[in-house]
């Protein structure tokens, strides 16, 4: 449905670093089908919201191809973007920030229905669209301001709001962080079913690895810029073959784990960024690897596939 090749986003340096260059996402590659959830795993700064930016044309790649079913499209082109924007929905971490605060539930929803030149009875469209996202009975909800409702609701009005458009695709960019524990598992059970009966495909960005292992059907892993590995969920999560995947699993809590392992320190790549470039130049993953070696730091680590699509970027599994 929606396919990225090869994307790869370079940004210009401001202040002390005036004249130089940051990578912000490396050769991205990745492809959403109908139906299906792929989740996208890793820190803050590695490249994730920037990637989400990109296939939404919010923002241009600097190299590399977007296409949308099979169709190359481009940020640059209007008749591209208006075509795109109905099809591909994003859905941001914080609810009171995407929506306005000063409107009604009513016109929130109206508003896409309208643009998007939904046809029918609007007032029972947007009732439709509030149940579909589990806000029953949908009267209740219509004349509702953003401080009536509870985190909860409100992303799920936030969801209402993009299903409205009548999109293929539903990009969520850390769409639960920000809702209370309690409510997580609902709003990503809404989200699975949103895909399983719908038949959109979804793109699930996240730093918590364990939620998308129970969510997603594929899960690709980024750091610093660079997919360094992926494949089907249980697959990655279960035989994480990148020493990252590995203490990313560790830093998370798993009820199902046999043993407790020491749980390893998780850095925040934004404050590495400096060394983005030098990194870059090898495996990006080198200073904090336990398993380095003088290559590393040489050259990038080709790409190793295992079975069932399984692969990974590391020199410890070049044949
Ligand atoms: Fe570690 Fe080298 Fe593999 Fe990178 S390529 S994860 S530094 S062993």
């Amino acid at each position: 449905m929606l396919e990225a090749v090869d994307i790869t986003k370079r940004m210009p340096l401001h202040g002390r670093r005036h004249g130089q260059w940051f990578t912000a996402v490396d050769s991205a590659s990745l492809t959403l089908e109908a139906g299906k959830v792929v989740a996208l795993v890793g820190e803050s700064g590695s490249g994730k919201s920037t990637l989400a930016r990109i296939l939404t044309l919010g923002d241009e790649p600097s190299a590399g191809t977007i296409r949308l079913a099979g169709r190359e499209v481009s940020g640059r082109r209007r008749a591209d973007r208006q075509a795109h924007f109905g099809q591909v929905q994003l859905i941001m971490q914080d609810p009171f920030a995407s929506l306005n605060q000063l409107h009604k539930v009513r016109y929130i929803l109206s508003r896409p229905l309208r643009n998007f030149g939904v046809a029918g009875d609007l007032r029972q469209r947007i009732i439709e669209l509030l149940e579909r996202v589990n806000l029953t009975p949908g009267e209740q909800y219509l004349d509702k301001y953003p401080h009536e409702l509870s985190g909860g609701q409100w992303q799920r009005v936030a969801i209402a709001r993009a299903l409205a458009a009548g999109p293929a695709v539903l990009i969520g960019d850390e769409p639960v962080s920000m809702l209370d524990v309690s409510i997580r598992l609902d709003v990503l059970r809404l989200f699975a079913d949103l895909c399983a009966q719908d038949g959109l495909a979804m793109l699930y960005i996240t730093h918590d690895i364990a939620s998308a292992r129970y969510f997603a059907d594929e899960i690709n892993v980024i750091y610093a810029a660079r997919m360094v590995e992926g494949g089907p969920a249980e697959e990655v999560t279960q035989r994480p073959r990148h020493p990252y995947t590995q203490l990313l699993l560790e830093s998370s809590p798993d009820p199902d784990r046999d043993s407790e392992r020491t749980a390893l320190p998780i850095v925040d790549a934004a404050n590495e960024s400096v060394d983005r470039e030098q990194e870059l130049a090898g495996c990006p993953f080198a200073a904090r690897c336990p398993h380095a070696m003088p290559v590393c730091t040489e050259k990038p680590p080709p790409r190793t596939t295992f079975t069932d699509g399984h692969w990974s970027r590391c020199w410890l599994h070049e044949e």
